[in-house]
C-alpha cells in the first residue's frame, strides 16, 4: 500500500489474517492465561475488543473519522471493518490518507498495547491520536489533486496534511448538431443498471429540424453495458430501415461501438445481426460518430427506462424534462461537460 513502510505492511497482513498474539488467539493455541485488556483494564483481551470495542481504541477511531466528516460505526470483526473501510474509500477524494489510516491507527493501538505490556508508561487516546497524525504526515502520501471541495480541504487540514487545491476543472461545451437536410440522425444508448444487471437500449431518430420522428426502448434482460450498447446500435439500424431512411447518421456515446464498426471487428454476439443489416447499409449513405454522453440525454433516458421497467416499445409521450431536452437540442443550445 502507498506510503506504508514494510513493517507496517507486514503488520497489516498479520492483522487481516488474525496472526497477532492477542490473548484470545493465544488461548486457541492452547496457552492458558488470565486475560485482561491492558488498554482499558476492564475486559478480557480479544482481537475485536482490542482494536474495535476498547474504550481507548474507540476514541482514536472517532477522532480519526471525524477528520473525514464520518462517524464511527460499531464493527463486529476486523473483516467487517476492512470491508466498510473499502466501501468508504470509493466515495472519498482523500483516498490515500484514508487507506493508510486504517493500518496506521491499528498499528498504533498494537504498539501501545505492547509498550504497556513491557512496562511502558500509558499514553492516553489524545496523545496516541497525535502520534497517528505524525505518522501519517511522515508517510509522504501523494496528495496531488485530492482537493476537490471545501470538505476535502478541511479534511487535509484536520489530518495536518498539506495539499494544494488542484487545477480548476475545465468545462467543455457540448452541442447536439442537427443532421444536414434530407438526413436523419439516430442516437442510440445502452444501459445496464448494475453491469451486469437489468439492461435496456434506447433509440431516437430525429430529422434535420431536430424533430423526433421515431423513438424506441428495448428491455435487454440481464446483461453488461458493453452488450447493451451493441444491441442498441443494431436495433437502431433495424428501426432506421423500418423508417426507410436513406441518409443515416448514427451517433453513440460508446467508444467501443464506434471503434468496432470503423475497424470492422464487431464482437461475436453482434456479428449475425450486423451481417443481416449489410444489404440495407450498402444501399444507403450512412456514417457513425461518437458523441459525449451529455449530448445523448434522450436515448439515455429511453435505455434506463427500459432497464428499470423491463418494458419494450415505441415511446411517444416523454416526461417534461425530456421534452425540454429535445427543445434544447432543436435550438442548438449547449450542455456542459466537466
Ligand atoms: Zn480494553
Amino acid at each position: 500500500m502507498k506510503g506504508l513502510s514494510p513493517r507496517q505492511s507486514t503488520f497489516g497482513w498479520l492483522l487481516c489474517h488474525r496472526k497477532l498474539p492477542t490473548d484470545d488467539i493465544m488461548r486457541k493455541k492452547g496457552i492458558s492465561l488470565a486475560s485482561k485488556c491492558i488498554m482499558c483494564g476492564f475486559h478480557s483481551e480479544t482481537l475485536p475488543h482490542l482494536f474495535l470495542n476498547c474504550s481507548v481504541s474507540r476514541i482514536i477511531w472517532e477522532n480519526f473519522l471525524s477528520c473525514f466528516g464520518l462517524i464511527w460505526k460499531d464493527q463486529s470483526s476486523i473483516a467487517e471493518l476492512i470491508s466498510w473501510w473499502k466501501r468508504k474509500r470509493r466515495i472519498l477524494s482523500v483516498k490515500d490518507p484514508w487507506a493508510a489510516g486504517l493500518i496506521i491507527v491499528t498499528d498504533t493501538i498494537w504498539k501501545e498495547r505492547n509498550h504497556r505490556w513491557h512496562g511502558g508508561k500509558s499514553r492516553d487516546a489524545s496523545l496516541l491520536f497525535k502520534k497517528i497524525l505524525r505518522t501519517l504526515k511522515e508517510s509522504n502520501l501523494d496528495l496531488k489533486g485530492v482537493i476537490r471541495s471545501t470538505a476535502d480541504l478541511l479534511c487535509c487540514r484536520k489530518l495536518g496534511l498539506h495539499a494544494a487545491p488542484g487545477d480548476p476543472p475545465s468545462i467543455l461545451e457540448v452541442i447536439w448538431c442537427k443532421p444536414p437536410l434530407a438526413w436523419s440522425k439516430i442516437k442510440i444508448d445502452g444501459s445496464s443498471m448494475e453491469n451486469p444487471g437489468r439492461a435496456g437500449g434506447g433509440v431516437v431518430i430525429r430529422d434535420s429540424n431536430g424533430k423526433v420522428i421515431f423513438s424506441f426502448k428495448n428491455f435487454l434482460g440481464i446483461s453488461m453495458n458493453y452488450y447493451a450498447e451493441f444491441m442498441s446500435f443494431l436495433h437502431g439500424i433495424r428501426h432506421a430501415m423500418g423508417q426507410r431512411i436513406t441518409n443515416l447518421w448514427i451517433e453513440t456515446d460508446s467508444v467501443a461501438v464506434v471503434t468496432a464498426v470503423q475497424g470492422k471487428s464487431l464482437p461475436w454476439f453482434a456479428l449475425q445481426k450486423w451481417l443481416s443489416l449489410q444489404h440495407y447499409l450498402n444501399s444507403i449513405s450512412w456514417k457513425i460518430t461518437h458523441c459525449f454522453r451529455e449530448a445523448n440525454p434522450i436515448a439515455d433516458y429511453l435505455a434506463k427506462s427500459a432497464a428499470k421497467t423491463g418494458l419494450s416499445g415505441t415511446m411517444k409521450d416523454f416526461p417534461t424534462h425530456i421534452i425540454e431536452e429535445i427543445r434544447w437540442d432543436s435550438f442548438s443550445k449547449p450542455r456542459f461537460r466537466l
